[in-house]
């Protein structure tokens, strides 16, 4: 059944919801493509009304933040919300902790800047991600040998069916490399509303990563740490305001012992870290290698300083991005007889479905 069979185009709309809007300047690729309902919210009962109406309407309905780790590739049926939920206070605990309670839709950079600010420890490698910070969680965004789950105590959900609000501890949320519940079988189930970050006043840096270490001059402290992030980032990094992309496209593929000593047999100049009892292959230098970086082909692109991100140069429509994936993915393939995986969320996902029909 299609999503709009119970409203016609004269149907009244809650004040928030507004009819077909282009969601191009919500998704950092910037493609072109229509939410066919749409609204930015703000507070926690304007969403649990919206979600009660789109039930009652048969409407599917998708959350975003910043719209840094997508890939829109046709119009989204139902009602897209923007979080915006705001709100940011920080707890005194006992010993060396302290705990930061972050609404959803707050900017993550801001709150890492706000934490170094203050002097408190954990979030600081994790400067400059984009987004919000109720996404962070959903794939435990990590960078120079930290991750979010790291620092996070709880995070505060909404159920999309029965609109209770309740606190689900870390440990809980299956967090793994780029992934977590809230990716897989709790994609449907859950909104994220607020998060807990548990933070440390005092703690040892992390540096071994990424040449972070050769970047502050003197005595390392919070201040250059976040400073070296912040500048390391900016120099490898495309920033989207200036050239539209999501980040890295594709996760670092984790394979065997046996795989990677076969692989470095063949590729001696492979690059690649230990990842628990296996490897994690830089997908970035495979790419390199396969001979990708730089190039430009139908309006999009291959980053000329990091090959693991992709760039819309001038595309309104994501046909040429999957054609490059495909194609990188392909050769990739051939050549190391390795899968890549893509990191940002594809949406529609499961386009026009009811709330209804969606198994809890
Ligand atoms: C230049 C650049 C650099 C990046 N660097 C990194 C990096 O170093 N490390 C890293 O891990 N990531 C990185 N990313 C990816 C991205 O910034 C993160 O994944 C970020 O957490 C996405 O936040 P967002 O608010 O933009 O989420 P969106 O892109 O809006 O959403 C991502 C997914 O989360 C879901 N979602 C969003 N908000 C909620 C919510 N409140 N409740 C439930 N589901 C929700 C969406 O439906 C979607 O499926 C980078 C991206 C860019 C563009």
């Amino acid at each position: 059944m299609d999503s709009t069979h119970h409203l016609t185009d004269s149907t009244t709309l809650p004040p928030a919801v507004e009819r077909k809007v282009s969601l191009q300047q919500y998704n950092t690729f910037q493609f072109d493509y229509q939410a066919e309902f749409f609204a930015i919210v703000d507070n926690l009962e304007t969403l649990k009304s919206l979600l009660g109406w789109a039930r009652q309407q048969h409407l599917s309905v998708t959350m975003l933040g910043g719209g840094s780790n997508l890939l829109i590739s046709a119009d989204i049926p139902g009602l897209v919300i923007i979080n915006r939920l705001k709100g940011c206070s920080a707890k005194e605990e006992k010993g060396n902790h302290l705990s930061l309670v972050v609404g959803a839709g707050e900017n993550w950079h801001k709150i890492v800047e706000f934490t170094v600010q203050n002097n408190w420890f954990g979030i600081e490698n994790l400067a400059l991600i984009p987004g919000t910070a109720g996404a962070a969680p959903v794939q435990n965004i990590g960078a120079y040998g930290v991750e979010v789950k790291d620092s996070l105590a709880r995070v505060q959900v909404l159920d999309r069916v029965s609109l209770d609000v309740y606190w689900i501890n870390a440990h809980d949320c299956g967090f793994a490399y780029r992934d977590s519940h809230f990716k897989g079988q709790w994609k449907e189930k859950y909104f994220i509303t607020a998060i807990e970050l548990s933070l440390k006043k005092r703690a040892d840096l992390m540096l071994s990563y990424g040449g972070l270490a050769n970047q502050i001059d003197g005595e390392p402290s919070l201040q250059k740490v976040f400073q070296a992030v912040c500048q390391v980032r900016s120099s490898k990094l495309p920033d989207p305001n200036e050239l539209a992309n999501a980040g890295s496209f594709f996760k670092n593929p984790i394979v065997s012992v046996a795989q990677h000593s076969q692989l470095k047999e063949s590729f001696p100049s492979l690059v690649s870290f230990p990842h628990g009892k296996e490897f994690k292959l830089a997908a970035g230098w495979l790419i390199d290698q396969a001979g990708w970086k730089g190039k430009v082909q139908q309006g999009v692109g291959v980053y000329e300083k990091q090959a693991l991100v992709l760039i819309n140069h001038q595309a309104s429509k994501a046909e040429s991005l999957l054609e490059l994936e495909a194609s990188i993915k392909a050769s990739v393939f051939d050549l190391y007889g390795v899968e890549l995986e893509r990191e940002p969320v594809q949406l529609p996902g499961l386009s026009g479905k009811l709330n209804q029909e969606i198994p809890l």
